[in-house]
């Protein structure tokens, strides 16, 4: 079968590798009919972790049943299921509490697994014409028959579930108003998934001007970190308050304004600076015990010099960590279905597989706009 595969920092090509097969008897094998290309991605394709030539991308993942292991109960040959970017078993403390991005079954020595992505286990990732799916009954959630939908369907398996969970993690409640910065798929799916939860004022921070004219398009307000002060902006807008709550969709490869330069911990210490005492800070945005590409020393060992003094003092909670995707996608697959969320607003670019390597170049050099791209094979 053709996947996309790892080749070195800033490469990737479609190969003709093997075709996963049922391995155990609670396997399905998935035909992948939409695969997206993640921010996360981007993270191996720089050649930012450890990850080696070879490895198969992919962790957001749908298609249809192909075949069923012996021991898969609920599901069949045709069905269409979305596959959580998280792999998990369901059944260890983790699992059993909720907390599946945090599996302690899948990949030994480290709690969460997930597809084609390094240190996350040994699953391949399904940007690809098949997926394997372990512990299937478990991580397949059912979709209706048919095609419509598709491109809303795919976000289940990360970013929608994932925005969410910044929400989550801040509690926004109705009536509040929110930060979110980083306006990338993530960012927009938090700004999105503020306002499904009834925020009054949902501010969307970047520098990029596409990104933030689609926060503007959703109804949220566009603040661009390059004209000045973020915080500064958006207390302006806020009677000098700041924000009820915040969302760090951006992570450890956070630019400083002026510069351009990264700086990892300016997005933390914004946040800290943007909501208002006793409130809450969520943070889906990825942050790594290690990173080689750090800009210092104590980076590279994941230490960030952020704002804990200041954090104490306006009693601010804050809560981290990646989502735990079947939390959620039950309920945002209905609201999608019942026509009250439609996250594909986000896909800037659908194309088939042979077209990954451009697609990943673009995506990384966010040109010709491309935000998100789902692949097709
Ligand atoms: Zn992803
Ligand atoms: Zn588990």
């Amino acid at each position: 079968m053709k996947a996309v595969v790892y080749q070195g920092p800033f490469s990737v090509s479609v190969e003709e590798v093997d075709k996963p097969a049922i391995q155990h008897p609670n396997d399905v094998l998935v035909k992948v009919t939409s695969t997206a290309i993640c921010g996360s991605d981007l993270h191996m394709y720089e050649g930012r972790t450890a990850a080696e030539p070879g490895i198969v991308f992919g962790h957001e993942n749908m298609g249809i049943v192909e075949e069923v292991g012996d021991g898969v109960t609920t599901l069949k040959e045709g069905d269409r299921v979305v596959v959580p970017f998280n792999v998990a078993c369901g059944f260890c403390r983790n699992c059993a509490e909720g907390f599946t991005g945090y599996c302690t079954t899948v990949n030994p020595g480290f709690a969460g697994g997930a597809y084609g992505y390094v240190s996350m286990g040994p699953w391949q990732g399904g940007q690809a014409e098949y997926l394997r799916v372990p512990y299937a009954d478990f991580n397949c959630l059912k979709l209706p028959e048919g095609t419509e939908h598709e491109t809303d369907f795919v976000l289940l398996a990360d970013i929608f579930p994932t925005g969410y969970h910044g929400c989550e993690l801040a509690q926004v409640r109705p009536g509040e108003s929110v930060a979110v910065y980083g306006a990338g798929p993530v960012g927009l799916m938090a700004a999105y998934s503020a306002m499904l939860r009834g925020a009054k004022q949902v501010f969307v921070v970047d520098r990029v001007a596409e990104r933030l004219q689609k926060a503007e398009e959703i109804g949220a307000t566009p603040i661009d970190f390059s004209q000045g002060d973020p915080v500064e902006q958006i207390k302006d807008r806020t009677d000098g308050v700041g924000t009820d709550k915040g969302v760090d969709a951006v992570g450890y490869q956070a630019t400083a304004g002026g510069s351009g330069e990264e700086e990892p911990a300016v997005v933390l210490n914004s946040l800290v600076g943007t909501v208002r005492p006793t409130g809450a800070l969520g943070v889906p945005g990825l942050y790594v015990p290690a990173d080689p590409g750090a800009p210092d020393e104590q980076a590279k060992q994941g230490m960030l010099l952020v704002a804990i003094g200041k954090l104490f003092e306006k009693g601010l909670r804050v809560g981290t960590g990646q989502c735990n995707v079947k939390r959620y996608n039950r309920h945002l697959r209905d609201m999608i279905i019942e026509g009250r969320a439609k996250p594909s607003f986000v896909v800037s670019h659908e194309l088939g597989l042979d077209e990954a390597a451009d697609a990943y170049d673009k995506f990384d050099k966010r040109v010709d706009g491309y935000t998100k791209v789902v692949l097709h094979p």
